[in-house]
């Protein structure tokens, strides 16, 4: 078997350096060509092409592909013509695997990153190793995993859509909501990629649907497996307090996060660890000690009775509707960062929320030409600077600063995090100059 791994970010190198290690034929190759690509090929101490074209599939048997390459990529394209298999990083790794762990697979459009972390604290003492999309990449843990024999796998859409019937002990998708259409041909497309998650489960497996999600929801009952609709019936929060399979968890009060949407994830969360075998015990005591990660509805700051929250890490406008439902103040909330052609409209109905509306950064114009008629206050800004001294500006006692983007950041930094960072920062400079 000849490999190509094509895409040399982190989860190429790895799958190069497990497929060396394996004794496999492998080239690597990568679109791009600058000194830091070049440094990695003399690393890795394999054949590898840069700048490289469809010319490198050339006897190749099949292709690992890194999830940032979008399947129009020529070289992709030129595989799919000619028939040669195209599989992700995470479908190496399951192969490689040779189905003899558990694996536990969370996705969706948002909150995959806080199930799997809330999980991960469940889980307690069952012996288990994490891996995948925002975590390490899962070609790099292969003997912890099999030491552990659970895997718990972060998979986003990139992944899922050139991986075959995987096959999970548990499969949750959390929500499909549209993201990533610059990736995706379709919104069909995107929500099929998602669905792929629970393909190939058994009678014996359970599927994670959200009542919420017409996605999953839709395609629940053509599952041949144990579903789960986390939302209804007896897996729910009622009247302040979150029930898995009839038993209460916890109740609301009792948390230290915040966020309608964050309950529904503590449920799968919940669910999932249950089914991998924790006790009722973990499962709580992993709840009531959970607080979510940075850039996620994080408090950074109160100044002036005004409290400034960091959502830097929402993307997408589902993400931000979820933020403006966690607050029962006056939100002024900035949007805005890289263009992605988004449509904002499912951040319609939650804008009764809003005192103000501050757009900024290469989507803002975009953004504010489609709110400027919603009947709120929307002001356009240059960049992230600018809207926090704006939002500040418009804010009053009792008020809750909303950082919450809708857009990717790479517009103005190299990451969400970044963002957050800089957020927080702004926020600490303008205390100062009012002092
Ligand atoms: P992901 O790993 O899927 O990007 P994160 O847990 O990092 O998800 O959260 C990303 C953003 O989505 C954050 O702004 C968070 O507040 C929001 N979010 C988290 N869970 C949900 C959910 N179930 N529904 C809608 N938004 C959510």
């Amino acid at each position: 078997m000849f490999t190509l791994v094509y895409g040399l970010g982190e989860s190429g190198i790895s799958a190069t350096q497990a497929l060396v290690r394996e004794n496999e034929r492998v080239r690597v190759a990568d679109a791009g060509d600058d000194d830091c690509l070049q440094r990695t090929l003399r690393e890795l101490g394999v054949e590898g092409v840069l700048g490289a074209g469809p010319e490198i599939l050339k006897e190749a048997d099949r292709v690992v592909v890194s999830p940032g390459i979008r399947p129009r990529d020529p070289v992709l394209r030129a595989a799919e013509e000619r028939g040669v298999p195209i599989i992700s990083e995470v479908g190496l790794g399951l192969e490689m695997l040779g189905g003899r762990v558990r694996v536990a697979a969370v996705t969706g459009t948002n909150g995959k990153t806080t199930v799997v972390d809330m999980l991960r604290r469940m889980l307690g003492g069952v012996p288990h190793a994490v891996a995948g999309n925002s975590w390490r990449a899962l070609t790099g843990c292969l003997d912890e995993v099999r030491e552990a024999g659970l895997l718990v796998l972060e998979v986003s859409s990139f992944q899922l859509h050139y991986l075959e019937r995987p096959g999970f002990d548990v499969a949750a998708l959390l929500n499909a909501r549209p993201d990533h259409l610059n990736w995706h041909a379709s919104f069909g497309e995107y929500a099929r990629d998602k669905l792929r998650v629970f393909e190939g489960q058994g009678p014996e497996d359970l599927a994670l649907v959200s009542a919420r999600d017409p996605v999953g929801l839709g395609a629940a009952a053509e599952l041949a497996t144990e579903v789960l609709v986390v939302g209804e019936g007896d897996t729910a929060v009622r009247g302040g307090r979150l029930s898995l399979r009839g038993r209460e968890i916890a109740a609301e009060a009792e948390l230290r996060f915040a966020g309608t949407h964050n309950l529904e994830n503590a449920l799968f969360a919940g669910a999932a660890a249950q089914r991998l075998g924790a006790s009722f015990e973990s499962i709580r005591a992993g709840l009531l000690g959970y607080r979510l990660k940075p850039h996620r509805l994080e408090i950074v700051a109160e100044r002036a009775g005004v409290l400034y929250v960091d959502d830097s890490k929402a993307t997408n406008p589902a993400a931000v509707a979820a933020a403006l439902n966690s607050f029962e103040e006056p939100v002024v909330l900035i949007l805005g960062g890289s263009e992605k052609e988004t449509d904002f409209a499912e951040i319609l109905p939650h804008l009764a929320r809003c005192r103000a509306i501050v757009c900024q950064g290469e989507a803002g114009p975009g953004i504010f030409a489609y709110l400027r008629g919603s009947g709120d206050v929307c002001r356009l800004v240059a960049d992230l600077r600018e809207a926090v001294a704006e939002a500040a500006s418009l804010a009053r006692e009792g008020d809750v600063v909303l950082l919450s983007p809708g857009c990717a950041s790479f517009d103005q930094f190299a990451g969400y995090a970044e963002r957050g960072e800089e957020f927080a920062q702004l926020v600490a400079e303008i205390a100062e100059v009012r002092r």
